[in-house]
Formats: structure tokens, C-alpha cells, sequence
């Protein structure tokens, strides 16, 4: 490589729910090379969603050679690449085994809802025998469920990884009898990718980082700990549960044997669930910056800086990030959507209404209204702030005037309510208006996606150009665990150089009467999906 220029860069390996990117940045969040590769999806039966981890490992693996090649023809020598961040596709659960560093079962997804009964079975036991909260004290029906939130800031649901996990453990005998063992380990995604990265079963670091740890419903949200009395409340044995590590450290070197060598001895140094990397990404680093991201579902996050803010509106308390093991947490209130661009997906696939994405967009475009359709995109129940996993997905005002291009365009207003309704959650619980909405993800790629939401939320979104904001908020972690380029996360002012390119404004467009004639009809079509 002596021919090559010296850079330097970071690299973010993002691995998301349909597929996985590296993108590697320069120090004002240009990107200088990149690949993406989709991975398969298995549905095996209705509400069931799984991946198999090993094609995860193998696919990034491939997606990283791919990037560095670039990297290369550019004139780039590899070395270039100073660390890497991870970031992830929160709450997937994997198992695997310690001795054999391999997978013992499919990765359940978190759009997955096969665990219905697993979280009724919790709901009684919660009702029933209660958390033990401190020695001799417990708290069981409504306290409990109160306790729990206190806790973890999450309610029960099938979203959440301990119960995935349990699922597991209770249905498949290898997991099971590997957690008999203490051969199981439990984790997140970004466990199972550096755990591999660095070196499998013959390291065996078992880490999971805090805002993933965030996800598990184990983890207490003050002491960044796994709470022993939930720990116990799920039946899990201690061993199998990964070390706790912040968003923003050395936390190993990349092996030589990964990913074609091209990384070898590079330190990774950044991790976070996606959707808080894309709040670190969007820089919303301080109380009251917000951001939503739409990819295959939607996630709105708003900072609310050291202070944990407990929804009393179906909104989640969750760790934003902790920028270096002794720094202190920063919190987040999130509004969950579980389905967004997959929707999109499904008229593309299944229904065959369009032939790419993008295409919804034109479609929709055909028609300047639903014609009286409402689409309720309960795929796998409804998350925020509704919280029903037995919401059913429903069409409703279907007449024989409806039109493909309707439904296209109930499919985009679908999306915009459901991101009005957290917003109106959000203002019930921290009192604040949101007047501006950041966005990114693929689903902001449509125009009339946009406008649409705009219209339908009734606030003005804006769309920054360079919108990689989940891959550039692990490679900001990243960066700084290293002190590159003086980033510092908590110091906001050291990124001011990082992604100043432009934005879109989409301003709202929509005469209010006709907004909240729309917005009352939507509440009316969620409430006969509910509990279906
Ligand atoms: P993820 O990271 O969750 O895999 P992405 O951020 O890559 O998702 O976004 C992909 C999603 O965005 C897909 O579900 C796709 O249907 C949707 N999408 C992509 N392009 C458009 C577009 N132009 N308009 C609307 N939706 C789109």
C-alpha cells in the first residue's frame, strides 16, 4: 500500500434490519466509500420474523471488504481507517453458544410477535407474585407494572429482548439446555458483531452496550445495571447476561481474520443502538433536540438530557447514550412505530402496487386524497403510544371508487399519524411543542412521503441532505472514544465542522379543519383495530 495516501477516517458498520452498510467518514462527515448488501428475512409463520446471525456476521463481513476495496481504488490506503463504531438493530435477540462462538437458534427480530403469550404469561406473574423490589419487599399487580417501568422506563411487550430471550429458553432444547449449562450467551446485535469482529470463541467478550442494554427490559436505567430482581423475575441464570459497556470506549481491536484482514488491529470504539446513533448522528445532543427516523419502522426521539422522563402517555424512557464508561447518561423519551417503510415494502412486494420504493411516492401522487381510506398498518399490533400487540392491520372506507393510488397514499398518511400521534404524546409528557421535525431513513427519500407528513403532523420537517445519521452517530462515538479530530460528544461545540451540508424544508399545507377532520378519522380506525 505504499503508493496509497494516508487518511484519516472512521469507519461505521451499520447493521440494520434489512441490511447492513459500512460507510466510511472523513472528519466533516464526508463520505469517502461505501457498500451496502441486503440480508434474507425469515417469516416461517404469520408474526414470526427471524435472522440467522451467522448470515448477519457474514454479510457485514462481506459489506466491510467491499467498502475497503473502494476505499482503495480511490487511492485510499486501509490504514486510513483509524476505528470503527458499530450501530444496530435494536432488541433482536441472539443465542449462542460459548464454547462453539455459533448461533443455537434463529435471531428472533423485533418486529417478531410470536411471544404474545410469553408477555400475557408475565403480565399474570406480575400480577400475581410480583418483582421483588429490595429483599422481603415485593410489588405485584398494578405496582408492579409500575415498578417495572420505574425500573426499566419500558412496559411488557413482545418488542423487548427478555422476552424474546425467555421464548427461546422455553422452546428450543438447545437453548435450553445451554442455559442449564452456562453455555448460553445472551445478546444484542452489536454483542454478536463484536464479539465476532474481534475474535469469537476464542475471546469470548461479551459485552452489550447501555442503550441496547436499554432495550432488554433488565436493565436499570439509573444504575446502568442488569436489576437482579428482573434478572430472577424472567428465570434467567446471571451467566449468560453480557457485560455492560458505554456507547463510546475501546472495547477490543479487529482480528486479522474477519472481514478479508482489512481491518485487522482496528480499534472499535463506538456502539449504539441505531436509532440513538442516528439521534448522536442528527447531533440532537442536548434536552429538547428531537429526531425521527423512517426506515422499515419509525422511531422519534427526544433528548431530555440527564433527567430520566417517565411517560405517563405510552411514550418509553431510554438511555440516549453514555459517552465513555464513566461518563454520565444521557436520556431520551422515544415513540416506537413498528411498521413504516415496511409497509412501503409490502405494496411493493406482496401487493405488487409498485415496483420499487420510491414508486409509492408517484402513485400516490395520482390522487390528491385517500378517498375516504384510512390504513391501519397493525402489522405486528400497534406500538407507541398505543401499546396493543392484538391490533390488527385494517383498511377501512374501502368502496368501489378506491384505487390503488388511494391506498398508496393511506399508506404515507398512516405513517404521518401515527408520528402525530407520539408528537402529541411527547407534548402531554415533557410540555414541550415541537414546531421543527428532523428526519432521515430511507422512507425520506420520497417528496410526497414528506409533504404529506408535514400536512398531516401539522409542523415543518426537515430534511438534512447528507442523511447517513445512524452510521455517522456510531462513527462520531467511535471517533471520539479515540479523541479523533477532537471530537468530544459531550461537548457539542467540537462537532460543529461535522455534516453542514443543507437541508429540505417541507412546511405544512393543509388547512387545519381539514387536518383534524383527518386526524379524528384516523383515531376512529385505530380504535376498531384494536384488540383484533
Ligand atoms: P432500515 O435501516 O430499517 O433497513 P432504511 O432506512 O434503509 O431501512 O429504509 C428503507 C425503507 O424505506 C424501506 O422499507 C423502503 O420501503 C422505504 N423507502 C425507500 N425509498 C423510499 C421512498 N422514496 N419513499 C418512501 N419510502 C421509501
Amino acid at each position: 500500500t505504499q503508493d496509497k495516501r494516508q487518511g484519516e477516517f472512521v469507519g461505521s458498520l451499520d447493521c440494520g434490519t434489512t441490511s447492513v452498510r459500512f460507510i466510511v467518514f472523513d472528519q466533516y462527515a464526508n463520505i469517502i466509500a461505501q457498500n451496502q448488501l441486503e440480508f434474507p428475512q425469515y417469516y416461517p409463520n404469520p408474526g414470526w420474523h427471524e435472522h440467522d446471525a451467522e448470515e448477519i456476521q457474514q454479510h457485514a463481513e462481506l459489506c466491510i471488504q467491499n467498502a475497503m476495496k473502494e476505499l482503495e481504488k480511490a487511492g485510499w490506503a486501509k490504514e486510513s481507517i483509524k476505528v470503527i463504531g458499530i450501530t444496530n438493530q435494536r432488541e433482536t435477540t441472539v443465542a449462542w453458544s460459548r464454547k462453539t462462538g455459533k448461533p443455537l437458534c434463529k435471531a428472533i427480530v423485533w418486529t417478531d410477535s410470536r411471544t404474545k403469550n410469553t408477555v400475557v404469561h408475565h403480565e399474570k406473574k406480575l400480577e400475581e407474585t410480583g418483582i421483588e423490589v429490595s429483599p422481603g419487599e415485593w410489588k405485584k399487580g398494578k405496582d408492579g407494572v409500575e415498578a417495572l417501568r420505574e425500573i426499566t422506563g419500558l412496559p411488557l411487550s413482545t418488542y423487548f429482548s427478555a422476552i424474546k430471550l425467555r421464548w427461546m429458553i422455553d422452546h428450543y432444547p438447545d437453548v435450553t439446555a445451554a442455559h442449564e449449562s452456562d453455555d448460553l450467551l445472551f445478546g444484542t446485535v452489536e454483542s454478536w458483531i463484536l464479539y465476532n469482529l474481534v475474535g469469537g470463541a476464542s475471546t469470548n467478550l461479551h459485552v452489550c452496550e447501555v442503550t441496547n442494554a436499554s432495550r432488554t427490559l433488565l436493565l436499570n436505567t439509573t444504575t446502568l445495571q442488569f436489576e437482579p430482581s428482573l434478572v430472577s423475575f424472567f428465570g434467567f441464570r446471571p451467566s449468560i447476561l453480557p457485560k455492560i459497556v458505554s456507547s463510546s470506549e475501546v472495547y477490543g481491536h479487529v482480528s486479522p481474520d474477519v472481514a478479508g484482514g482489512y481491518l485487522a488491529g482496528v480499534p472499535v470504539g463506538g456502539l449504539a443502538g441505531d436509532q440513538q446513533a442516528a439521534l448522536v448522528g442528527n447531533k440532537c445532543l442536548k434536552q429538547g433536540e428531537a429526531k425521527c427516523t423512517y426506515g422499515t419502522g419509525a422511531f422519534l426521539l427526544f433528548c431530555t438530557g440527564g433527567e430520566i422522563v417517565k411517560s405517563t402517555h405510552g411514550l418509553l424512557s431510554t438511555i440516549a447514550y453514555q459517552a465513555g464508561p464513566n461518563a454520565k447518561p444521557v436520556y431520551a423519551l422515544e415513540g416506537s412505530i413498528s411498521v413504516a417503510g415496511s409497509a412501503v415494502k409490502w405494496l411493493r412486494d406482496t401487493m405488487s402496487f409498485i415496483e420499487d420504493a420510491a414508486g409509492v411516492n408517484t402513485l400516490a401522487a395520482k390522487e390528491t386524497d385517500t378517498g375516504g381510506v384510512y390504513f391501519v398498518t397493525a402489522f405486528s399490533g400497534l406500538l407507541a403510544p398505543y401499546w396493543d400487540s392484538g391490533a390488527g392491520g385494517l383498511i377501512i372506507g374501502v368502496s368501489q371508487y378506491t384505487n390503488p393510488s388511494h391506498i398508496a397514499r393511506a399508506t404515507l398518511e398512516a405513517n404521518a399519524f401515527q408520528t402525530r400521534a407520539i408528537i402529541e404524546s411527547m407534548k402531554l409528557d415533557s410540555g414541550t411543542d415541537l414546531h421543527h421535525l428532523k428526519v432521515d431513513g430511507g422512507m425520506t427519500n420520497g417528496d410526497l412521503t414528506m409533504s404529506i407528513l408535514a400536512d398531516i403532523g401539522g409542523f415543518t420537517v426537515v430534511r438534512p441532505e447528507m442523511r447517513e445519521s445512524t452510521a455517522l452517530g456510531s462513527a462520531l462515538l467511535a471517533g471520539a472514544a479515540i479523541k479523533l479530530f477532537g471530537w468530544d460528544i459531550n461537548a457539542p461545540e467540537t462537532l460543529k465542522e461535522v455534516n453542514t451540508k443543507g437541508t429540505t424544508e417541507f412546511k405544512p399545507n393543509m388547512e387545519e379543519p381539514l387536518r383534524k377532520k383527518k386526524w379524528e378519522g384516523w383515531q376512529r380506525a385505530v380504535e376498531r383495530s384494536k384488540g383484533w
